[in-house]
């Protein structure tokens, strides 16, 4: 191709998406990034505002008809991801991920473009099976709290085959598994940013249930290197692809490696689990090792210090809000 690749990135000012936005700009690509800024924040992505080979469209998914081609790659990122945003709006969270990725994927089918989806570990619900594998179908209540983001997520990927299936568009799922770093909201209410709040502010630390259940927690870049190589494997892969880091802990065991970080004082605070949650969850990324030649390289002992330091500058800037 003599011109840069051209790639539109939904969902780019948010935590991940702008990580993504810097890489694919760092490869020489051209990216325009949609966003309606619901859980996004134009200051992740202030100092690309005036690259010249980026460009900003405030934009609701949901409502994309056509943009000006050519269009080569597209990402769809566009959803709230932590569990109090998008439950706040479930009725939009729903629209959001159903709608929207059927918008994205009439874009592809019109542009000629790949797509690369990003569903989620969620798919598998409260899973019945350790370590999950694409293969698993899964465990999800369709009445539940969450269930507006899980079975929002599960229908995203549906259309995404039934495009891929009838020669429509060439698209690839990624399934994420938990990922922190840099650029979390420090309202953001996920597990991570949370504790590492109430750390550096001393307040205490909130563990929902007992604390035993498991999350396998991934580092940001090595999510977008992931990302990046699901979408230039030549050919789309048959299924999805989990994208993770293996690297299992406990609740409480997360809350002892960020007061081995942070000096605090914060005490520990139990408080009731939430609906439907689940219990462990830890990917085998088999699948990714084989098709993509890829496995994550930071460890939480490493992302977790470059995470609290972020947060430590950032909250210089500005106090956050109460962390939920
Ligand atoms: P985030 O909330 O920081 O980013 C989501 C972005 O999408 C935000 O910028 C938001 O404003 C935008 N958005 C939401 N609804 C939109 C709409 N209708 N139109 C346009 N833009 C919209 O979350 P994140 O952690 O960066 O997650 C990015 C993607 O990865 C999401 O699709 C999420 O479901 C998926 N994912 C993330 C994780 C994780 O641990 N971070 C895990 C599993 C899946
Ligand atoms: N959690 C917690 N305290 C918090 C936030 C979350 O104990 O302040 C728990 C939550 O109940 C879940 C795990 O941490 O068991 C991960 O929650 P998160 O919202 O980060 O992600 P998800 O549940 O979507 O995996």
């Amino acid at each position: 191709m003599g011109r840069p690749v051209q790639t539109l990135v939904a969902g780019g000012a948010g935590f991940v998406g702008s990580h993504l936005c810097d890489a694919l700009l760092a490869r020489g690509e051209r990216v325009t990034c949609i966003d309606n800024f619901h859980t996004g924040r134009r200051s992740n992505v202030a100092a690309l505002e005036n690259h010249p080979r980026f460009t900003l469209i405030e934009a609701d998914v949901t409502e994309v008809k056509d943009l000006p081609g050519p269009i080569d790659r597209i990402y769809n990122l566009a959803s709230p991801a932590s569990p109090p945003h998008y439950q706040a709006d479930p009725v939009k969270t729903m629209m959001t991920n159903v709608v929207g990725t059927g918008r994205l994927l009439a874009l592809a089918e019109r542009h000629r473009a790949r797509l690369m989806q990003a569903s989620t570990s969620e798919v598998y619900g409260d899973p019945e099976t350790h370590p999950q594998t694409e293969d698993y179908h899964g465990n999800v209540s369709c009445t539940g709290p969450r269930a507006c983001y899980d079975e929002g997520k599960r229908a995203a990927e549906t259309l995404c085959f039934d495009y891929l299936r009838a020669g429509r568009a060439d698209v690839r799922v990624a399934r994420v598994f938990n990922t922190y770093g840099p650029r979390m909201r420090a309202d953001d209410g996920r597990i991570v940013s949370n504790f590492v709040v109430q750390a550096l502010t001393d307040t205490p630390m909130t563990i929902y249930g007992d604390g035993s259940q498991t999350r396998s927690f991934c580092y940001v870049s090595d999510l977008v290197a992931g990302f990046i190589a699901l979408m230039e494997r030549a050919e789309p892969p048959e299924g999805a692809v989990n994208l993770g880091n293996p690297g299992e802990f406990t609740i409480l065991q997360l809350a002892e490696e960020v007061r081995r970080i942070v000096p605090t004082v914060s005490p520990l605070e139990f408080r009731p689990l939430p609906v439907d949650d689940p219990r462990r969850r830890r990917p085998d990324i088999s699948r990714a090792k084989e098709l993509l030649g890829w496995e994550p390289t930071v460890p939480l002992a490493q992302g977790l210090p470059l995470t609290v330091s972020w947060f430590a500058l950032d909250m210089k800037k500005a106090p956050p809000p109460a962390a939920r």
